[in-house]
């Protein structure tokens, strides 16, 4: 009756692996979420706005408040202004901000240069904007940029760039240097960019977050997507924010109000109290790079050899030691007969490239992560 617009697109990786967890009583490292609760005081703030009426349509672009201390948050972390009334738009998810960039900025037949391995969203709402996506390989085991490829990969037709950094699911970030590479790339273009930057709090060893709004000559001409979800525990609360010059933030609200409208109203107002505890999001990368750490000294003398990590909270580990099996092969294997479920990230490359490596989620509390560790130890 219908002819599929993404004929070629199953149900994504997460839902099979966290399905196959469930199924099987196995330990669910892989969807990346956290197990431990959100903060009380959080929770509190979302049930007093309730209880307060907040439970009508919120304007379109996100609540005066929230956005004023999206503002605020990015002028002191990366130095830039944004105006709130016209740059900023919350959104119910990142996954919806990059849904929404993506269709704005994409016409028919426009090129789009992807990173792989590239995180599930980005290509199915290219081609459902009628966009052409053209590939470029992070290299492996540390996942850099080889910018010349990227070069050679630009042509007439190239609209747009999607960068991801802290990079899901390899954990590695962009440098300084990555960024200078990149605005001489650009400069002389009219490329758009779309920096997904939804773990920007959860960068380690103390790197410097390479936020895309740093640089004006890059800010000018990206979409900037972060997400609550991840920094504050409530992935399932599926609120983010994209930031983007005036003229691009028209464009994305010109989609935006007809995807979703606009995001849910008392959680935006929640975030808005909450947000003014800075330290909460400050805590992050001593938070999570604890819990890094501990799972790396847990699985330490294990036949696993851990890949660099720095940012996010994915854990790759390479299983070539272990078995030739595919990577999609043996994460099946480890949830049923091992009990640890985990993410290959063959199936986020268009020809399946298989290094023989899981991606492991380590926003888990330290008593799962003990016993995730238990049982790799074992194989
Ligand atoms: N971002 C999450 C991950 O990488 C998954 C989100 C989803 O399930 N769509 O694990």
């Amino acid at each position: 009756m219908l002819t599929s617009k993404l004929p070629n697109v199953g149900v994504t990786i997460f839902t099979v692996m966290s399905k196959l967890a469930n199924d099987t009583g196995a330990i669910n490292l892989s969807q990346g979420f956290p197990d431990f609760d959100v903060s009380e005081e959080l929770r509190e703030l979302v049930a007093k706005y309730m209880a307060l009426g907040h439970n009508q349509y919120a304007p379109m672009q996100g609540v005066p408040s929230l956005r004023q201390r999206i503002a605020e948050k990015t002028k002191e972390l990366y130095g830039v202004s944004y105006d709130p009334e016209t740059e900023i738009t919350v959104t119910c998810g990142a996954t919806e901000a990059i849904f929404s960039a993506i269709t704005c900025a994409v016409n028919s037949g426009d090129e789009v240069i992807l990173f792989e391995p590239a995180y599930d969203a980005y290509a199915p709402d290219v081609l459902l904007a009628g966009g052409v996506p053209v590939y470029v390989r992070l290299k492996y085991p540390d996942y850099h940029v080889e910018w010349n490829e990227v070069k050679d990969a630009i042509t007439k037709k190239t609209k747009l760039l999607i960068l991801n950094s802290p990079h899901n699911p390899s954990g590695a970030i962009l440098s300084a240097d990555d960024m200078k590479a990149l605005i001489e790339l650009v400069i002389d273009t009219n490329i758009v960019i779309i920096s997904d930057e939804v773990y920007e709090h959860v960068v380690f060893d103390g790197h410097r977050h390479e936020s895309m709004t740093r640089y004006p000559e890059l800010a000018s001409r990206s979409f900037v997507i972060s997400s609550f979800g991840k920094t504050y525990h409530t992935t399932g609360w599926t609120m983010g924010y994209c930031l983007a010059p005036k003229q691009l933030s028209v464009e994305f609200q010109r989609i935006h109000q007809y995807v979703t409208f606009a995001a849910n109203t008392p959680i935006q107002l929640a975030y808005a109290e909450f947000m003014e505890k800075k330290e909460k999001y400050l805590a992050l990368p001593d938070f999570y790079q604890g819990k890094r750490d501990l799972f790396l000294s847990l699985i330490k003398d294990s036949r696993f050899i851990p890949l660099p990590c720095l940012g996010t909270y994915f854990q790759m580990l390479s299983y070539a030691d272990i078995t030739d099996e595919k990577d999609v092969d043996f994460a099946k294997r480890l949830t049923t007969k091992y009990k640890v479920a985990s993410i290959p990230p063959s199936v986020f490359y268009i020809n399946g490239d298989d290094h023989k490596v899981l991606r492991f989620c380590f926003a888990k509390k330290d008593e799962t992560l003990i016993q995730a560790a238990e049982k790799l130890c074992r194989i």
